[in-house]
């Protein structure tokens, strides 16, 4: 019998960081094949799950296993929610897992990172279910270099459910991968359509993650580099910092007509993020890791299956928050490796 959980005071780790957002990947599988995250060419489901490259409905944690470890969670003092994957629009029953999500007490926020393939189908479902800020990976505004990217010809999806997100009132943030010799020819378009549409555009340094990635050091720019850039579009003037701004660097673009947009930067690697770092992330395989680019992980999953109590899963989330590292190496390993970083999968860590 599961005795019940007090709520307790925030979750605080050994570094004094609070730790109040969790993300889900509530799958690894995906509509896109990005080149930088799955490259496989292979598209037939049964032999990607029997050659182990995705994993069995099975092997995911189920809704109601999801929703137990929130309501755990946020019992704890989590407050923030973020429903990533792989592709999270692909996992049938989405909605209705958000839906009960947003019956949890005490659960402020539920934001969701989409690829936007399938946003056009399910904008108005996740905005009247309480998703209403989302954030959209588009690496690129041309629909030709879409597919070379992503290997699927899905660029006109992907901005028809932008178009629709906006007109519903969506809050957007649109991040884009920065990587030389792939989009660096864009980001000036990337910087005038921020100051077009009501989007944060936001340039992410290129990781190198997972185990058979694309990354290469001659393919990574630094931010310092992409915010020069901006000056022949218009001029920065740093934005306050809002809660929710994660670990973007936040700028107001004025453009020379006047117009004003905003644009972030992520810089895992040039201006690491770690000692504000407020997360825990929970893999599509039900493994609890407390840092993106370390691979230390609490099997979470066999605990639940093997019975495991509340009181027990609260005892993993407190411990794998105890053990959370200080930061990561990489900007020590990348002055010496080609390949550095972690092994896991991006689409099974949720990003
Ligand atoms: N499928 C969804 C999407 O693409 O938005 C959610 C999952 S995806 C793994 C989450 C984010 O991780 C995306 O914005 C993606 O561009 C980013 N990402 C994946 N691999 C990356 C890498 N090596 N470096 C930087 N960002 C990466
Ligand atoms: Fe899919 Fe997102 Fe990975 Fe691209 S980055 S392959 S959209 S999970």
């Amino acid at each position: 019998m599961n005795e019940k959980i007090q709520t307790i005071s925030p979750l605080v780790d050994q570094f004094s960081r609070t730790i109040s957002y969790l993300r889900l990947s509530v799958t690894d599988r995906c509509n896109l094949r990005c080149m930088y995250c799955m490259p496989e060419e292979e598209d037939n489901l049964e032999t990607l799950v029997k050659s182990g490259k995705f994993l069995s409905h099975s092997d995911l944690l189920s809704y109601e296993e999801l929703l137990r470890i929130v309501r755990l969670a946020v019992s704890l003092g989590m407050n923030k929610i973020r429903l990533t994957g792989g592709e999270p629009l692909v996992r049938k029953g989405l909605v209705d897992f958000i839906h009960n999500l947003n019956k949890i007490e005490g659960l402020d926020q539920i934001r969701l990172t989409t690829n936007g393939v399938l946003l056009s189908e399910y904008a108005k479902e996740l905005y009247t279910n309480g998703v209403q800020h989302i954030n959209v990976s588009l690496d690129t505004l041309k629909a030709e270099k879409f597919k070379k990217i992503t290997g699927r010809d899905r660029f006109n999806d992907v901005w028809n459910g932008l178009m629709i997100a906006k007109d519903l009132g969506f809050r957007i943030k649109l991040n884009l991968v920065a990587m030389k010799g792939v989009n660096d020819d864009e980001f000036l378009d990337f910087f005038r359509l921020a100051l077009e549409y009501p989007f944060q555009v936001r340039f992410i340094e290129f990781m190198p993650v997972g185990d058979k990635n694309s990354w290469q050091k001659t393919r990574f720019i630094e931010s310092d580099t992409i915010r020069e850039m901006a000056k022949s579009v218009g001029t920065l003037t740093p934005s306050e910092k809002h809660y929710g701004d994660g670990p973007a660097r936040m700028f107001t673009l004025t453009g020379a007509d006047g117009s004003t947009g905003s644009v972030g930067f992520i810089s895992p690697i040039s201006h690491h993020f770690c000692d504000k770092c407020n997360r825990l992330r929970l893999t599509s395989e039900g493994r609890l890791r407390a840092c993106l680019l370390r691979d230390a992980e609490t099997d979470l999953k066999s605990i639940i299956r093997s019975g495991g109590t509340d009181r027990e899963i609260v005892d993993s989330i407190r411990q794998t928050i105890l053990n959370k590292p200080q930061g990561h190496m990489l900007q020590d390993e990348l002055g010496v490796e080609e390949k550095a970083g972690c092994s896991g999968k991006m689409s099974r860590i949720g990003g």
